[in-house]
């Protein structure tokens, strides 16, 4: 029978990180300045982020070494395993073999420590003693709380108000690896109170807490900001997952037919998949699906186009799928789900029909979860659960069809700190959010008009 996991040892993981920029099959369009319209520099975003970082952004080396002091907290988790759904094939009676790369296995649960720890590492180096950042469920406040433990360095985290109210224990967490975490929208910043005078009930959008986060950054002398997703060395980071795959796969004898992730801002995914998208571009038949929620459908409803990344106009311009800026989504449970627009890189990928996007309402993905719970055993983030819909749906079809395709999914974190959306599904109290198209053209109202370099 063949191996339910398929484990690399600690000197076979990848030594380097893919960056896919020199491989993409069209011109990545530059962030631009929003009152010139120039593409920025590195310069522009000195104030930000470490020097050695935006090199990253903006490199064309296709492989970047990863330092020796990340490699060794990286092996603390990684690598992580891959496993076979042989329980969910049989529950399903699919003849599909379906795997999952575990990204659940990581101190705080998620694929997120992948750059929480090279972007503190780079930081440090550079000398910067405080990280601001903004959180949406919890999970990316959490990874570089973390983080600011491993290498001493102070934590702020501004963190959504929904899903602080929702997930206290996420803040347990960021506040028991020391870092401080603020309800977002806060009276900390001048974006935050204009917020709270509008709305003193808002549930906040990770719009919001950038804003918020950048304004502390740029505030103070000793802070640095630090982004959780969208740009492309946090793309880069992740893809230590994706290579390692690569050899996962190649050691059960496989080659994906299908590759299935859930987007917030495109990291997990990116990281899973942009060693294989090489592969596709190349000639090799794999199918590639990013999943969201309808309720915040970025890739699948929201068109290819410039705007700010965040609520408060505060950052360039980026190329991307987009609802908005001022896009406040509904507060469905994927907390790491609700952002207005998804990285350049994947949004470029989705625009030249290399990934395939698709959404799902939320109560689907956790009758899929639950599915899932029953039968790996494992209980997924309600991120997660939207990848996993998408995998069942397909291995279903198999099963009508008879095809035995090899289907891969991201498993990018478990679901223990979000037991209360559980609940809320378990007691038929989950509500399905309907995102009406005068939703979307009236928050498209706010995306400015720019002529594209
Ligand atoms: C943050 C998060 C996501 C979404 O973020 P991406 O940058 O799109 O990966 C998905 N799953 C989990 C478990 C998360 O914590």
């Amino acid at each position: 029978m063949a191996d339910a996991k398929i484990f690399l040892s600690e000197s076979e993981m990848p030594q380097a990180w893919y960056n896919i920029q020199p491989d993409l099959p069209a011109p990545l369009m530059p962030p631009l300045n929003p009152g010139t319209g120039e593409p920025i520099g590195p310069g522009d975003l000195a104030p930000l982020f470490p020097m050695e970082l935006i090199m990253q952004e903006v490199s064309m080396e296709r492989w970047i070494e990863i330092p020796d002091d990340v490699m060794r907290i990286y092996t603390r988790w990684r690598p992580s395993p891959l496993h076979r759904a042989f329980a969910l094939e049989e529950e399903l009676g699919t003849p599909a073999r379906i795997y999952y790369k575990n990204e659940s296995v990581s101190p705080a649960g998620s694929h997120k420590p992948n750059t929480a720890v090279a972007q503190a590492y780079y930081n440090k180096q550079e000398g910067v003693t405080r990280i601001a950042t903004e959180t949406g469920a919890g999970q990316w406040g959490s990874a570089l709380s973390l983080a600011g433990a491993l290498f001493d360095i102070e934590i702020c985290v501004y963190m959504v108000r929904i899903s602080y109210d929702q997930k206290p224990y996420r803040r347990l967490l960021m506040q028991t690896w020391g870092g401080e975490c603020i309800p977002s929208p806060s009276d900390r910043t001048n974006v935050g109170r204009a917020i709270l005078a509008e709305d003193p009930d808002s549930p906040g959008s990770l719009g919001i807490a950038i804003s918020e986060a950048l304004e502390d950054t740029v505030g103070r002398e000793d802070t640095k900001y630090a982004l959780g997703s969208v740009l492309n060395h946090v793309m880069l980071h992740q893809t230590i997952n994706g290579l390692e795959l690569k050899k996962q796969l190649a050691i059960a004898g496989e080659k994906p037919d299908m590759m299935i992730g859930c987007v917030g801002g495109g990291s997990n995914f990116a990281g899973f998949c942009f060693p294989f998208v090489k592969d596709k571009l190349d000639g090799q038949d794999i199918e590639i699906i990013a999943t969201e929620p309808t309720a915040c459908p970025t890739l699948t409803r929201a068109p290819y186009r410039y705007d700010f990344g965040d609520n408060a106009q505060m950052t360039p311009l980026l190329k991307m799928h987009t609802l908005g800026h001022k896009f406040v989504p509904p507060p469905i449970h994927a907390g790491g789900l609700r952002y207005h627009g998804d990285a350049p890189l994947g949004s470029l990928l989705v625009a030249q029909n290399v990934i395939k996007p698709r959404a799902f309402p939320q109560y689907v993905g956790f009758e899929a979860a639950v599915t899932w719970a029953r039968s790996e055993g494992h209980l997924p983030a309600p991120e997660t659960a939207h990848a996993i819909k998408a995998a069942i749906d397909e291995a279903l079809k198999c099963k009508e069809t008879g095809e035995e395709k090899c289907i891969v999914i991201a498993y990018s974190g478990h679901g223990h700190f979000d037991m209360a959306s559980y609940d809320a599904y378990l007691t038929g109290n989950l509500i399905d959010y309907e995102l009406p198209q005068e939703m979307i053209d009236e928050a498209m109202k706010s995306v400015p008009e720019v002529p594209e370099p």
